[in-house]
């Protein structure tokens, strides 16, 4: 049976790590400023806008959340995106994903100020880490990932991390992290998506194999190699009458069939969820730090 990687205690790390750092910055006057922005009503959306203030809070972060009608314009957003760009308490913005139809998503992120963009979407960030530079702010859930990986002492340099998904939020950000020439990645990357032929034989090669498609229970025992590592980071809502929610949460791995095959494996929920949170507070203390002590 699997080792089970428990991205809640993780995280509680990270946190540990995060609060000294939030003191010390403290200490020089700054505090970690994070505006998220929710156009809509979108309850999944306002359910992780939810907990993303919480945390802000339970940290000593400043946090702003802006909830604007659904009938928002783009050059409304485009406004308020602009006005935090100049507000010396906010050190990173986010627009929360998906915004309504009439909002051009990647302009939006375009306009975000790049030392602010804690996401990481924005391109001169998305340059940043093509380019190997440790300066820019890099997507939190690879990041997360990442920090699982390293957390659960898996080795992740000179390993085969197969990425199933080629996502500009998860796959693609994650196969330029892993792939980097340094300390905690140096790995051979494949990336397989929906036009890949011999899916099953690529992944079953994986010594670490990352499910990122949004498809739930997509990844069987057959698709895994004995002994990999399995990081599910997909979050699927499955109708489930008996649940009260009326609903169940689902990753993109079959748990059961492929934790008896596998070294370690992450559960879903618990697994790479709280860490992509954690790594948003993360990169928040990090844009902080850079703006105001540069
Ligand atoms: P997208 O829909 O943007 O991308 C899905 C990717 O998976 C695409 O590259 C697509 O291929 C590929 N894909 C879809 N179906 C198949 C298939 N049957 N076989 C092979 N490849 C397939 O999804 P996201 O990257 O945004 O999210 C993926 C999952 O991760 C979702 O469940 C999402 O909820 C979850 N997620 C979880 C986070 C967390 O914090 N844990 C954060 C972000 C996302 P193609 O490009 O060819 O279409």
């Amino acid at each position: 049976m699997a080792k089970l990687i428990d991205g809640r205690a993780i995280a509680e790390k990270v946190y540990v790590d995060l609060r000294r750092e939030i003191a010390e910055l403290k200490s020089k006057g700054v505090t970690p400023g994070l505006a998220v922005i929710l156009v809509g009503d979108n309850p999944a959306s306002r359910a992780y806008v939810r907990s993303k203030d919480k945390m802000c809070r339970d940290l000593g972060l400043h946090s702003v959340k802006l909830e604007l009608p659904t009938s928002t314009t783009q050059a409304e957003l485009l406004a308020r995106v602009k006005a935090l760009n100049l507000d010396s308490a906010i050190h990173g913005i986010l627009v929360q994903s998906p915004p309504p139809k009439q909002i051009d998503e990647a302009l939006i992120v375009r306009a975000l100020d790049p030392r602010k963009d804690v996401d990481g979407f924005h391109p001169e960030n998305i340059a940043k880490l093509a380019l190997g530079d440790p300066t820019g702010l890099v997507p939190c859930t690879p990041l997360g990932v990442q920090r699982l990986l390293i957390e659960s002492k898996i080795d992740i340099d000179g390993a085969h991390a197969v990425i199933l998904g080629r996502s500009m939020i998860v796959g693609k950000p994650l196969a330029l992290l892993l792939m980097q020439k340094s300390k905690n990645a140096n790995a051979t990357i494949t990336v397989v998506h929906s036009r890949s032929r011999d899916l099953e034989k690529i992944t079953r090669s994986a010594d670490i194999l990352i499910a990122a498609i949004g498809q739930p229970n997509f990844v069987k025992a057959e698709h895994v190699g004995d002994g990999a590592v399995v990081i599910d980071v997909g979050i699927n809502r499955l109708e489930d009458a008996a649940s009260e929610r009326g609903y169940r949460l689902v990753g993109d791995v079959a748990f059961d069939e492929v934790a008896g095959k596998a070294a370690a494996i992450t559960p879903v929920p618990g697994g790479v969820g709280p860490m992509t949170i954690a790594m948003l507070m993360s990169n928040t203390v990090k844009a902080a730090g850079a703006i105001s002590l540069a």
